[in-house]
């Protein structure tokens, strides 16, 4: 935490933007979801439309895809098959990346049945991106044996990444060295993690070519049922988990379960729910749609704040490394949001639109304040304040219920 730098540590900078305790973000690996599918899902998730999984939630759930996938062609890929010689679902994806329906990359492509990456589709996804103007910063890094262009870096333990070559320079599927000033900073760490809540879901990753980029956790796995927490116990003794994967769409409700939810708002945490809701081609069950309803009713309560994950990584980032000054002028406050002190991607001045959440408290009269970045006041629109709970905010971003099927 680099915190303040000024004179006054009666201010200090609240974890999560006002009212919430909490946030959430579900991270979808785009796995075997057919267009039409992604479709009828964002309509539940993000619009308050009448979907075949009743009424749209209104919550910011982002999804991922692939540049390059089999001959399916109503998998979401932005090219159909190997190359990039013909168009598939590019017109579409690209509004999808323009409203926040999708903000990761799940790897270049599904090469999960054929070992075809090489270095030149990174060049020739990133040309074509760059010039739709599509920078994205998150990579969901996992795949079976085929799918090289992954990371290996960013695993814990290496022995279960040794296939992986994207960030080994010498390989052919070494590609990193483009990807990541193109604009990817935030990559899902491979390990596997059982834990829905934390302080924090980042930790630095060094990649083997020497760069460094922030990993990130999210839930996917769980350990073991209880009923067997003897045999579990005795196995872990020797040092065996016993754990299934969590991140299919019939574990959701799961996933989202009362509890992990309780837990997160009590604990103040961040979370990051692994998924694969496509991989069953069949709309989201029962249980499924219960877990989203329990999480929707902690957002409306002003409990867990839901964001895409490339929001919640940033907002992540950006609370944990700012620099700002608190000090007094002409009987005012002023708090001055000067950088972001990033130790694995630089020193930098942020854009309003990464300080959004960022909300201070403690000893200070919100109408007498004001709020600056890097020297320059907010506009009052961009503000939120509340005289009763003290506090003085970035504005959250606005709700857009858009359906952008349509
Ligand atoms: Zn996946």
């Amino acid at each position: 935490m680099s915190g303040s730098s000024g004179n006054r540590s009666d201010v200090k900078l609240r974890k999560f933007p006002f009212p919430f305790q909490a946030m959430l973000a579900i991270a979808n690996d785009v796995d075997e979801e057919q267009i039409a599918q992604f479709r009828e899902l964002h309509r539940f998730f993000n619009t308050r439309a009448m979907t075949r999984m009743g009424e749209g939630l209104g919550l910011d759930i982002g999804d991922s895809f692939w540049m390059y996938g089999p001959h399916d062609y109503d998998l979401m890929t932005y090219w159909k098959g190997y190359d990039w010689g013909i168009k598939n679902h590019a017109e579409e994806i690209l509004r999808y990346i323009s409203c926040g329906w999708i903000d990761s990359l799940h790897s270049y492509g599904d090469y999960n049945d054929q070992m075809a990456f090489t270095r030149e589709h990174a060049l020739q996804a990133i040309n074509e991106l760059e010039k739709q103007g599509v920078h994205l910063k998150v990579w969901l890094n996992h795949g079976n044996s085929n799918n090289i262009q992954n990371f290996p870096g960013a695993f814990l333990t290496h022995h279960s990444a040794s296939h992986l070559k994207g960030d080994l320079p010498g390989t052919p599927g070494y590609h990193t060295d483009v990807t990541i000033p193109w604009g990817i900073q935030f990559v899902q760490d491979g390990t596997l993690n059982d834990q829905l809540g934390h302080d924090s879901l980042l930790r630095p990753v060094s990649l083997w070519d020497g760069q460094q980029i922030w990993g990130f956790r999210r839930l996917e796995a769980r350990r073991e049922s209880p009923w067997r927490k003897g045999l579990r116990m005795v196995l872990e003794r020797w040092g065996i988990k016993l754990t299934y994967w969590n991140w299919h769409p019939e574990r959701l409700g799961e996933q989202l379960s009362r509890e992990n939810l309780d837990s997160l708002v009590e604990n103040q945490h961040y979370g990051v729910v692994g998924q694969h809701l496509g991989i069953r081609r069949q709309d989201l069950d029962h249980s499924a749609v219960e877990g989203l309803l329990r999480l929707k009713e902690k957002h409306q309560a002003g409990e867990i704040l839901v964001a895409r994950l490339s929001r919640l990584l940033e907002y992540n980032r950006v609370h944990q490394h700012l620099d700002y000054r608190v000090f007094t002028h002409e009987h005012k406050t002023v708090i001055d949001i000067r950088a972001v002190n990033d130790p694995v991607c630089g020193y930098f001045v942020p854009a309003l639109e990464q300080v959004r959440g960022i909300t201070f408290t403690g000893a200070l009269d919100p109408e007498q304040t004001k709020l600056c970045l890097a020297g320059v006041e907010l506009n009052e629109e961009d503000l939120i304040r509340s005289a009763g709970e003290k506090v003085i905010g970035v504005r959250w971003f606005e709700p857009d219920y858009h359906d952008y099927t349509q």
